[in-house]
């Protein structure tokens, strides 16, 4: 190794999920929203006006933070935007995370929150699950650096109820808490209810699953005003101009209708549910999900050899080989026709 190359800063990098480009696939390996952007924004993208690309965009993003506090009735100055959740939390583990003691999350949960510890010098310690994939919140009542979980917890779907949020809350009131809620939007009940009676309380969400629009990259989190102020404090020391003209204006936009929204969210729910029926019907097990995908294992089949079946068939799921898990697979949840076509697949494969 030469002398420069030691001073390389060495990460195993999160590897996301693969983004092929096959004709008429059916993509469920990285819990996308199956229906498009809300109406407005579909009109918004086509007026928009490339003059505006000349100029900086605002770099405190107000006209989005504004939309969002008057979604969730809190203060602008509550409200951080950054490119994608996955922006907001490296910002976040950054801006909180500074202590000798070690983080807390779940052993099985998002792969990225080792990857930013690694990378930021951040100790931490992974958690164990249960045998049934439920986070144990009374392995997180010790001394701790910080903690973050997502609720529901990915890749299991496994959603805790408020008081389970607030327990964790209540034995960590030293340090900060973020709470991930990527899913949120999918049958879960908000830890925003918590912002005012915990200070030390970050939730984070993002516009990529309930909102569709994970190719614009916006996510958010809400919190105290002092939380948010040390957010924006160490975003404006490394980047001002992180959200794009566009995205501030078509994320503005998909925020004012709540309808939409609320209806696609109800169309997913639905076919979620019919899903759980069905791959039950095919021998499959998974922990209960709230979100927009299912975590899925089979006693005679084999998840890896499924996932390459499905492969060849043009239906991409999600397969990760990690210790513990390396027997499910994570299905995101389509359209009906997908899903249909999913269905299909799984009987040719298993002769029903
Ligand atoms: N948190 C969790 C739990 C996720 O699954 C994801 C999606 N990969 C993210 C955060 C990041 O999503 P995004 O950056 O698209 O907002």
């Amino acid at each position: 190794m030469k002398a420069w190359e030691s001073n390389i800063r060495k990460v195993v990098p999160y590897v996301p999920g693969e983004q092929p480009n096959v004709k008429d696939m059916v993509k469920l390996n990285t819990n996308e929203n199956p229906y498009p952007p809300a109406p407005g924004v579909q009109k918004l993208s086509s007026e928009l006006d490339v003059d505006c690309l000349r100029l900086y965009p605002a770099p405190d993003c107000k006209s989005l933070c504004n939309e969002l506090a008057s979604y969730y009735n809190v203060k602008p100055e509550q409200v951080f935007v950054g490119v994608g959740s996955d922006d907001v939390i490296s910002m976040a583990f950054l801006t909180f995370f500074n202590s000798e003691k070690p983080i807390l999350f779940p052993d099985i949960t998002y792969s990225f929150y080792n990857v930013w510890g690694d990378v930021y010098r951040v100790p931490y310690e992974e958690i164990p699950v249960d045998d049934n994939l439920k986070i144990i919140k009374e392995d997180y009542y010790k001394e701790n650096g910080g903690i973050i979980f997502p609720n529901p917890n990915a890749p299991t779907g496994i959603l805790e109820p408020l008081e389970f949020v607030e327990d964790i809350l209540k034995n960590n009131q030293d340090v900060v808490v973020i709470v991930d809620e990527a899913y949120i939007d999918f049958g879960g009940e908000s830890a925003l209810k918590l912002i005012e009676s915990y200070e030390n309380l970050l939730v984070v969400q993002t516009f990529s699953k309930s909102r569709s629009m994970a190719g614009m990259r916006i996510g958010f989190a809400i919190g105290n005003e002092r939380l948010i102020k040390a957010l924006n404090d160490v975003k404006f020391s490394i980047n001002s101009y992180t959200m794009n003209q566009y995205a501030l204006k078509v994320g503005a936009e998909a925020v004012r209708d709540r309808e939409y929204f609320e209806s696609t969210v109800q169309k997913i729910i639905k076919t979620r549910e019919e899903a759980k029926i069905k791959l039950r019907e095919f021998g499959f097990e998974f922990p209960d999900s709230m979100s927009n995908f299912i975590f899925a294992t089979h006693k005679k089949y084999k998840a890896k050899d499924i996932f390459e079946y499905l492969k060849t068939k043009n239906i991409f799921v999600r397969y990760f080989s990690a210790d513990r898990i390396n027997n499910y697979l994570r299905i995101t949840i389509g359209t009906d026709e997908e899903m249909n076509k999913l269905y299909e697949a799984l009987e040719e494969y298993m002769g029903i």
